[in-house]
């Protein structure tokens, strides 16, 4: 098994760390109802996506 030739020392951990932190989640707005959407997904609020209605939420689904 493949073992570490030298102890990573507490600095150097830290430096790799250092790309570990998350971001907050990009909000875009859709264009159809303004309302908040994360991106790459369809509204939730209209069933929205790109501009043009993907499922129409008026009616409930099976
Ligand atoms: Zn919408």
């Amino acid at each position: 098994m493949a073992v570490p030739k030298r102890r990573i020392s507490s600095s150097r951990q830290g430096m790799r760390r250092s790309h570990h932190a998350i971001k907050p989640k990009q909000i875009q707005y859709c264009k159809n109802c303004d309302q908040p959407v994360i991106g790459h997904r369809m509204c939730a609020a209209c069933g929205h996506y790109k501009g043009r209605e993907i499922m129409p939420l008026d009616q409930k689904e099976e």
